[in-house]
């Protein structure tokens, strides 16, 4: 049984209880106990017909989340951002509402999803505008609702049971618990934690990379017709709280269609185009290369003996490889970390493969050389205010264009003679070109721009393949956040 020690080192395991015979064997029995722990939690939800008629759950909800390696400075406290959310369940005509309302890291956003069957869209109300969804998918929109959802996981575990198998008995809390698994249509399984004598779920935990472990508490539970519903919920990533929901109000078995209404009173607008899975190479300028697919992209300069790379997302090593077939014979000798957020630097390992030197602030040193390979032998080159590349037939200037609403320190990319800028975070740039009001992010920046006096003439960015044009920055600075009437509370 020992094999089970990995559900969680902080968590000792119960004594086991018995051993296993040849005729009862582990698959077997994980299999026969994961069902008799499934009974007893459908029992404590109200009885498996109680769960099978939960058509609909409507719930409104306080969040307070913590930026972890998500805030303006580069370590612990974190920023604790507060949300207001608003989900809304049917399973029987697959319909789902997800609205959410707050701010975080320099941006505001009030917006949501509508999942109606085979239809979708994503509404902005800050933007005025409802977006078609391209590929709508009901279990993927609903998953997250489900997830801090105690009653909607038992409906889960009744419905897939044969993806259950029991993990063992661990001891949470001071309390005897099962574990058993829950693999829903998307996402990667669940562990699941009942507690051995109210068979309620306690705990949740699943494991995302690159994040790594995320642990749901479910807590405080009264019952709403006939069903315990827990009132607050906690999700903490590696140990540390992220999340913290105080449900405010919670309904079972009401329509839900008045939420599910698309408001008449934004604009319409196509959805913009997916940007390409595969890596792409875009020459901006001659020797000036934007690299990247998805979301995540980087700019690769080329100068007289080498290459300079900048932007640390997702991916680095195939855009290394993309660029490698257009200059073959220089070395990278610089990857250049926009800032310290979690999802910034995972380029420091490939720039540190190719040899480079990597070029961050002081203050992210800690980040950058744990994000490392070999902390010790990375190497690093401190950036104070700006850094200029003078390659003898080209400039590339770093600049630390910080503080801002979104980071301390902001390195951005500027080529004077070309008026290219690269820039992460700090400017929305829609694959469809349509300008999104300006979040406190975006007027910084061009505050910054204004202030260094740069003559931008071409705006890229960390997340986008499109290339703005300086009229792009200034048509979002003009837009004035929307103010409409909305369909869900
Ligand atoms: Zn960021």
């Amino acid at each position: 049984m020992k094999n089970f020690m990995f559900i969680t080192a902080s968590i000792s395991l119960a004594m086991a209880s018995s051993l296993v015979t040849a005729e009862d064997t582990l698959p077997l029995k994980a299999v026969n106990r994961a069902n008799e722990v499934i009974d007893a939690a459908l029992e404590a939800y109200g009885g498996s017909e109680v769960i099978a008629e939960l058509n609909s759950v409507t719930r409104k909800s306080h969040f307070t989340t913590w930026a972890t390696n998500q805030s303006r400075s580069p370590g612990p406290p974190w920023d604790e951002n507060e949300q207001m959310s608003f989900g809304a369940i049917d399973f029987e005509n697959k319909t789902f509402v997800g609205k959410n309302k707050g701010s975080g890291g320099g941006s505001e956003f009030n917006g949501s999803q509508i999942i109606k069957a085979e239809e979708g869209w994503q509404i902005s109300y800050r933007g005025g505008t409802v977006t078609p969804i391209a590929e709508p998918s009901f279990d993927t929109t609903s998953g997250p609702f489900i997830r801090v959802t105690a009653p909607l996981l038992v409906k889960q575990l009744q419905d897939r049971r044969q993806t259950s198998h029991w993990l063992g008995e661990v001891v949470l809390d001071g309390r005897p618990h099962d574990v058993i698994t829950l693999v829903m249509e998307v996402g990667p399984g669940l562990s699941l934690y009942f507690d051995q004598k109210t068979h309620l779920l306690s705990r949740s935990e699943r494991v995302l990379p690159p994040f790594g472990q995320v642990d749901y508490r479910f807590l405080d539970y009264a019952t709403v017709e006939g069903i315990p519903f827990s009132k607050t919920f906690k999700l903490f990533v590696n140990g540390e709280p992220n999340l913290h929901i105080d449900i405010l109000s919670t309904e079972v078995n009401q329509p839900i269609e008045q939420y599910a209404v698309l408001p008449t009173n934004l604009e319409m607008v196509e959805a913009a185009p997916p940007a390409p899975t595969e890596v792409g190479l875009q020459e901006i300028s001659e020797g000036v290369f934007l690299a990247g697919a998805g979301g995540t992209y980087a700019l690769f300069v080329e100068m007289d003996e080498h290459v300079i790379a900048v932007g640390g997302t997702a991916g680095i090593p195939d855009r290394i490889k993309a660029i490698r077939e257009v200059i073959e014979d220089k070395p990278i000798k610089y990857g250049v970390m926009t800032h310290h957020h979690s999802d910034h630097i995972p380029g420091v390992r490939a720039y540190q493969a190719e040899g480079a030197t990597v070029l961050t602030v002081k203050e992210n040193e800690a980040v950058m050389r744990a994000a490392a390979t070999d902390a010790d032998s990375l190497k690093l080159q401190f950036v104070k205010d700006r850094h200029v590349f003078d390659g003898g037939s080209r400039k590339l200037e770093i600049i630390d264009i910080g503080p801002t609403p979104h980071v301390e320190h902001l390195l951005v990319a500027w080529l004077p003679e070309e008026g290219i800028l690269f820039e992460a975070d700090h400017f929305q740039n829609p694959t469809n070109g349509r300008m999104q009001p300006a979040q406190a992010t975006t007027k910084r920046l061009a505050e910054a721009i204004d202030e260094l006096g740069l003559k931008v003439k071409t705006i890229v960015g960390a997340h986008s393949p499109r290339i703005a044009s300086i009229d792009d920055l200034r048509r979002s600075l003009a837009l004035a956040p929307a103010e409409v009437a909305q369909t869900s509370p």
